[in-house]
């Protein structure tokens, strides 16, 4: 049987809310016999510490104080969620252990462990009661029973045992935080510890796998909190999680990796506040690229120690319940103590330790294996640059640590964060469809490459046709692509490419869709669940049903993703571009029109009365200027599609069938096939023979035009043959070529028109590569 652990840390368990969050992430993602490992809710341990301080100081007030608002936040807790008889014995509960702690507190036998217990105890009391209510079968358990430490040493075959008491057929919901010692006495596991429960029980009960729930969606390159820039990493490495959790950083606890070395039991980080988003999986050495990080280290005091043991350190981290970060530095060893415990370490270590720095701030830069020093110099410049009084620097090949008089600000941060992290990203790029427009892409990204990586490092990691792909996720040789191509590519399923993509370990991904395939189009929404920004030339997916349009947009919106799909109409033209732009300068477009198909351009221009149209038709076939059935282009079905695009561009809800569709061609030839069209071709010339006789009379010639009329309370669309005004642009356009027009508050009479080649692989290709550029100036900023 595999089982999985799940942590919830207190920012998870917060509110009555939040537990029924939990609550359902549990059913939704945990199965029987799995253990839920829980921290005290909210605050609590904070309020602990304080009522422990308030014992020390004999401060009746504050005792009276806190005791009260830990009952209170207990109590609206319990009433919030349980009912009945459970709400009865859980309130008749903590009303006996409040007492408890008072008399312990007015008899002088109050202790800090046990104390502190109480947080955790409660979390898990109320968790198991509340799934017992909904009746799901859980079992709560006091891990003091279940983790032994002798001499700050854990019994691991003893509590390997003890865990046998996890039920295989309920949920087990089991305190995070604490243990006992060989005397059971309670111990606790230091501040954030439950994360370390967590992989401990999990090596225990040989887990699969263990889940860290928290407030954010997963480790991010610095805190999401303080800056808005801030990376979500798919994946980081042990080493890099440890040192930062050495560092002090939150979101895991120091020991948390110790208990899964020389395991494959996956840990991962997620947000237990949106359960379907991504999240960071901390991967053995080697399976991620080595990233960086901007760790806070608020009010410190650093230490300089002598005679320091082996051991030590950890020693006194566990006396002080926090992570204490310990270097060397020409000989001297310096020790990083948070400015609240540095008394109490001065005091352990009396007569070899003297205060270097008092309450200092500032940060600690975690990087790539050889970058430290550099970065501690850049990073010592841009903060004199912002008038930031540096204290105190060291430097090490995996990171450094500054130090200064006062704690920087989300500005400061962030101007360390865009210059010092934000530059290491690379945005690695799938490139699917290399048929005419794919290869030319391909062969301008030989030359572009060089400017686009001026903003951020591109690399190019796959190929992919219909049948064949090619992946290097460190990258393929553009220069040499064809020969790679020839080389390496295989034969593949889309599971494949799915997988590929979920393990490219990079800080953007890109998938540019230059295939005509609705059934690639199809894949976009994995794609964007594995993370990747989108650039489509193909128009499927911008005409898909609107429930399944906006969903996409949606998922994209959460994940803070780009789609980008400039080429899907007028080829390398910036209609998108203009709609956009007239709309954010508050204009109203009023009215677009013109002719959106190279194809139906080039036969309409051509089409005179002398010329039968059937024999245009069959020379564009023959030219390759129309699709291989050139029925395709006379259903009018691209112009549709075309106008959606645009219509739901200018923020229009429409349908694709909500736009009107008149065929180039009588109903007949449409429904018939191939064989019946090339035997009637007579019914297609005199349909537009007449239609052009009709259009004669009055001056004009036939295009096929789309428009879509905005009024304050209705909107038409529709695309098909009209008769336009010989000098109207529509009339004296270039064969072949689009015209986009648009009528608005600002171009009513005088429309905005932007004309020229709407088809032809190198400025589709070019249009493909301005939207590259425009996502690699917006990732890089
Ligand atoms: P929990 O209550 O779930 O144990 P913690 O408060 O201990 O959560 O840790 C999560 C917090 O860590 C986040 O709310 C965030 O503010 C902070 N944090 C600091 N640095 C990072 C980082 N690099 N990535 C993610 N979160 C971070
Ligand atoms: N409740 C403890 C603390 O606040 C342990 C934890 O949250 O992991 O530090
Ligand atoms: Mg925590």
């Amino acid at each position: 049987m595999t089982r999985s652990v799940h942590k919830f840390g207190g920012s998870s368990l917060s509110s009555a809310k939040r537990y029924h969050a939990v609550t359902n992430i549990i059913l939704q993602q945990a199965a029987l016999g799995d253990v839920v490992v829980v921290s005290a809710a909210g605050k609590t341990t904070d309020t602990l510490v304080k009522l422990w301080q308030s014992y020390r100081q004999a401060d009746q007030q504050a005792i009276s104080d806190v005791l009260a608002l830990l009952s209170a936040n207990q109590f609206e807790l319990i009433a919030d969620l349980l009912t009945d008889s459970y709400k009865d014995s859980a309130l008749e509960l903590l009303d006996a252990e409040l007492i408890s702690i008072g008399e312990k507190i007015a008899s002088q036998h109050l202790q800090e462990a046990h104390l502190l217990a109480h947080g955790e105890l409660w979390s898990a009391r109320l968790l198991g009661l509340y799934l017992q209510q909904l009746n799901v079968a859980a079992q709560s358990f006091d891990a003091r029973e279940l983790l032994t430490l002798a001499q700050g040493v854990l019994q691991h075959e003893k509590n390997v045992i003890a865990c046998g008491q996890f039920s295989a057929t309920k949920y087990n919901v089991v305190t995070g935080f604490i243990a006992s010692d060989e005397q059971g006495q309670t111990i606790t596991l230091g501040r954030n510890g439950s994360d370390y429960s967590a992989t401990l029980f999990a090596r225990y009960i040989c887990a699969e796998s263990v889940s860290i729930w928290t407030d954010t969606q997963g480790v991010f390159s610095t805190d999401p909190r303080k800056v808005k820039q801030a990376i979500r990493y798919g994946k980081i490495c042990r080493g890099q999680a440890n040192l930062l959790a050495r560092l002090g950083n939150p979101v895991l606890h120091a020991k948390t990796l110790t208990p899964l070395k020389d395991t494959d039991i996956k840990l991962v980080v997620r947000s237990s506040f949106d359960s379907s988003s991504a999240a960071t999986e901390i991967v053995k050495e080697g399976f991620a690229k080595q990233k960086r990080f901007i760790t806070n280290l608020d009010h410190y005091d650093l230490l300089k120690v002598a005679d320091l043991h082996e051991g030590e350190v950890g020693e006194l981290s566990r006396i002080v319940q926090h992570a204490l970060h310990h270097f060397v530095e020409k000989d001297e060893v310096y020790l990083l103590v948070p400015a609240a415990l540095g008394h109490q370490v001065l005091t352990l270590l009396a007569g070899r330790c003297n205060l270097v720095e008092s309450n200092v701030s500032g940060i600690a830069l975690v990087c790539q294996h050889g970058d430290g020093h550099q970065l501690a110099q850049s990073a010592k410049v841009i903060l004199a640059e912002n008038n930031v009084n540096l204290r105190f620097i060291y430097s090490h090949e995996d990171y450094c640590i500054l130090l200064c008089e006062q704690q920087l600000d989300t500005d400061r941060l962030t101007i360390l964060h865009d210059k010092l992290v934000s530059v290491s990203q690379e945005l690695a790029v799938v490139v699917a469809g290399l048929g005419n427009v794919g290869t030319v892409f391909l062969e301008q990204l030989k030359e572009q490459l060089s400017r686009l990586n001026q903003l951020l490092p591109v690399k190019l990691v796959g190929l992919i046709r219909s049948e064949q792909m090619l992946f290097n996720p460190t990258g393929i040789d553009v220069q040499n692509w064809q020969a790679a191509w020839q080389t390496h590519a295989v034969s593949y399923h889309e599971a494949e490419l799915l997988s590929h993509l979920a393990e490219l370990d990079y800080e953007h991904k890109l998938v540019i869709d230059i295939t005509a395939s609705e059934q690639f189009s199809q894949l976009y929404p994995q794609f964007v669940a594995h993370n990747c920004h989108l650039i489509c030339a193909n128009k499927y997916a911008g005409t898909a049903p609107l429930a399944w349009y906006e969903q996409l947009q949606q998922s994209l919106k959460q994940r803070n993703l780009q789609w980008r799909y400039n080429t899907s109409v007028g080829a390398g033209l910036p209609i998108n571009f203009a709609l956009n732009d007239l709309q954010n300068s508050g204009d109203k477009v009023q009215r677009l029109s013109g002719v959106f198909s190279g194809t139906l351009s080039w036969l309409c221009s051509q089409y005179t009365a002398e010329v039968p149209f059937s024999e245009l038709v069959m020379q564009a076939k023959a030219m390759g200027y129309s699709e291989p059935d050139p029925r395709e282009d006379l259903s009018g079905r691209d112009v549709q599609r075309k106008l959606l695009i645009l219509a739901r561009e200018l923020g229009l809800n429409l349908e694709l069938d909500d736009i009107v569709l008149s065929p180039l061609m009588p109903e007949a030839l449409s429904n018939g096939d191939w064989e019946f069209f090339v035997d009637n071709l007579a019914l297609l010339d005199t349909y537009v023979s007449e239609l052009a006789a009709k259009a004669a009379l009055e001056d004009k010639v036939l295009r096929y035009v789309a428009e879509l009329v905005l009024s304050d309370d209705k909107v038409t669309a529709q695309v098909g043959l009209q008769g336009v005004a010989k000098q109207d642009s529509l009339a004296t356009l270039k064969p072949g070529d689009n015209i986009f027009v648009i009528n608005s508050r600002w171009y009513q009479d005088n429309p905005l028109v932007i004309q020229g080649p709407g088809a032809g692989k190198e400025v589709t290709a070019a249009g493909v590569h301005s939207d590259l550029y425009w996502l690699c100036v917006s990732l890089a900023k």
